[in-house]
Parts: C-alpha cells; sequence; structure tokens
C-alpha cells in the first residue's frame, strides 16, 4: 500500500483510533457522564495535536516544534501516569489505548524520517492489531463494568433491587408521574413473625424462605413494575400508573403466592402482610420518604389488625382538581 506522506497517514490514524476509542467507550457506556466523556475528549485530542503539531509547521520551525515536544511528551507521560494511578478502570483503559496509539505513531514516524518505507506497511497491520487489541479489551472492561453495576444496584441474597436502585427507580417514576398526572402505588412488605421461623428453623432456612418470597414477587409483578428489597424480610414494590384498585388486586395476588410457598424449598408456609400508600400524579406533590412513610403506617395497621392482609393508606385521594394536598 503506498501512502505519499507517512505523517499525514500518522495523524489520520491517530484522529480515527483516538475518535474509534472514543466512540467505542461511548457506545460501551464506560465514558458515563458529560465531565468525564469531556476530560477523554480532551486527552484524545491532547494527543492527537502533539502527533499532529510537526506538520503544522514549516520545514525550517519544524526542528523547534519537535524541540518543545520532546520536553512536552515527558509531561504527557507523567499526567498519563498519575491519571493511571489514580484513575478509574474506564480511565486507564482509555490511557492504555491512547498510549498504544502513541507508540505506534511514534514508531511510523520514526520509520518514516529514516526513509525506511516501512511506515505504510506497518502501520496498517499495528492500526489492524491496536483495533482487534481494543476490541477483546473492551468487551471485558465493559463485562467488569456490568458485573460492578449489577453489585451495586441488587440485592445478593434475592436478585431483587436493593434499596438505593429502588429509590433510583421511584424517584424516577414520581417524576414521570408529575408530568403525566397518572398515579403510582408503592407498597411496603414484611413477612408475618419471621424472628420465629428463624428461630424455628435457622437462618439459612430464613434466607431460602426470602429468596422464594423475592421470586413470587417477581413472577406476580408486571415488567413495568419494581421490586426491591427494602430490608432484612421487607420488600418494596413500585407499581406503575397504578392506583389502590389496580395495586391491592396486584397485592392480593403476591399475598397468595406467597402463602402458596412451602416445603421443600421453604420450611413451613409463611404469610405477608403489606401497606399501599397511592401517589395522585396530577394532585399532589410528594417525595419518596414520605411515600414510603405513608406506606409503612398502612402496613403497621395491616400488622395491627391481625396480619396476613393488605391495608390501603387511610389518607383519602383528593377529590377534586381544587383540593390540591402537598405533602
Ligand atoms: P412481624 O409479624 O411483626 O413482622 O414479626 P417479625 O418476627 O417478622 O418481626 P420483624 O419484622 O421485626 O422481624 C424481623 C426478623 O427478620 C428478624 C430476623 O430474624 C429476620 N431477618 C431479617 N433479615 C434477615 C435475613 O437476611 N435473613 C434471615 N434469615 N432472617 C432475617
Ligand atoms: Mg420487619
Ligand atoms: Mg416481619
Amino acid at each position: 500500500m503506498w501512502i505519499p506522506k507517512p505523517q499525514l497517514a500518522t495523524l489520520l490514524f491517530a484522529l480515527t483510533a483516538a475518535s474509534f476509542g472514543i466512540l467505542a467507550l461511548t457506545l460501551l457506556g464506560i465514558a458515563r457522564g458529560r465531565l468525564r466523556l469531556a476530560l477523554y475528549a480532551v486527552l484524545a485530542l491532547g494527543v492527537a495535536t502533539l502527533l499532529a503539531a510537526p506538520l503544522l509547521f514549516d520545514a525550517d520551525m519544524r526542528p523547534r516544534v519537535e524541540r518543545g515536544l520532546a520536553v512536552s511528551l515527558p509531561l504527557v507521560a507523567a499526567v498519563f501516569l498519575v491519571l493511571l494511578a489514580r484513575g478509574g478502570r474506564g480511565t486507564r483503559a482509555f490511557l492504555f489505548a491512547a498510549s498504544s496509539v502513541l507508540a505506534l505513531a511514534a514508531l511510523a514516524e520514526l520509520a518514516a524520517r529514516r526513509q525506511v518505507f516501512v511506515a505504510a506497511p506497518l502501520v496498517s497491520p499495528l492500526g489492524a492489531g491496536f483495533v482487534l487489541f481494543t476490541a477483546l479489551l473492551l468487551p471485558r472492561v465493559a463485562e467488569q463494568e456490568r458485573r460492578l453495576f449489577t453489585r451495586a444496584t441488587t440485592d445478593p441474597l434475592t436478585g431483587l433491587l436493593n434499596r438505593a436502585a429502588f429509590e433510583d427507580r421511584a424517584q424516577a417514576e414520581l417524576a414521570r408521574a408529575g408530568r403525566t398526572g397518572r398515579s403510582l402505588a408503592l407498597a411496603m412488605l414484611d413477612l408475618d413473625r419471621f424472628k420465629s421461623f428463624n428461630d424455628r428453623y435457622g437462618h439459612p432456612a430464613g434466607d431460602a424462605a426470602l429468596t422464594a418470597v423475592a421470586r413470587a414477587i417477581e413472577r406476580t409483578v408486571r415488567g413495568i413494575d419494581a421490586a426491591g428489597r427494602y430490608g432484612g424480610e421487607e420488600f418494596i414494590v413500585l407499581f406503575v400508573e397504578a392506583d389502590a384498585d389496580a395495586a391491592l388486586p396486584a397485592l392480593e395476588r403476591i399475598r397468595a403466592a406467597v402463602g402458596a410457598l412451602g416445603p421443600p424449598r421453604v420450611a413451613r408456609p409463611i404469610t405477608v402482610s403489606a401497606g399501599v400508600a397511592v401517589h395522585q400524579g396530577l394532585f399532589e406533590k410528594t417525595s419518596f420518604k414520605s411515600l414510603v412513610a405513608r406506606a409503612d403506617a398502612a402496613l403497621y395497621r395491616a400488622k395491627k389488625a391481625g396480619r396476613d392482609r393488605v391495608a390501603v393508606e387511610e389518607m383519602a385521594p383528593p377529590a377534586t382538581p381544587g383540593d390540591v394536598l402537598y405533602r
């Protein structure tokens, strides 16, 4: 393959590789967040500019520019090293890729300058090698990111959303309800007399029961609803675009599904109590915290009334848009 200007080829290669890296990182969600993406973009452009610098000047200026480069490259290397030591996985992967590009481009440049026209044949296989290498490296980085994400958002015992992830989801749904005016229902569920279950059958059996309850909840709710583990043997469910009339039968189905569990997976039949609060998207403003408190108060009433039942919060929903409630 014949390339008339090896430097230009180098520059094009650097730019392509930098864009490829940025694109891949963005697609894989590693360069998440505007700030990080901007940082990567600046780094990538910096690398490309450094490589292009000698081309931007006349031949008689080039030695000076190259001396400047000789000074600044160690500086760049130092910044890379600091970032490498302090950065997260994504930053490291990016720096690794950027350093490879830099090294490859330097090799090609050297070859071109010595009039050893290995530059063109070298750049292509090395470029292809780099792309292949990145293609092999990035899925691993993405896999690690995915594992970290799963670990950060799910409850390790039951596999349901953990409390933080559930809250994120609920906040998003609350914001959506505020826009669409649709209602949503939030339910708190607590297993009945679970302490005595543990005392009688042991904690491993208790854990198995919790997992079975989680599966029962998951099986029962619609795909768009969200189920999480709030704490020990307490679960939390968000019914999207649902009022009390929709949430109550859904909760009764959960109660029936939990009640149907038994040996051999669950040592003995268990029951669950639930309290539900309904947010009227059109008429009220509420926070996740206060919605949880309202559902919890309803749960308390369900427990007091004898357990193994569902209670709806006592507060009647506002009758007309004029009765706007701010809680
Ligand atoms: P109530 O009907 O009033 O809810 O009675 P309870 O015994 O269930 O009371 P409470 O909800 O306060 O009990 C919580 C019990 O749940 C205490 C603990 O033994 C059990 N528990 C909490 N987290 C776990 C867990 O991760 N694994 C197991 N096996 N048990 C747990
Ligand atoms: Mg409890
Ligand atoms: Mg309990």
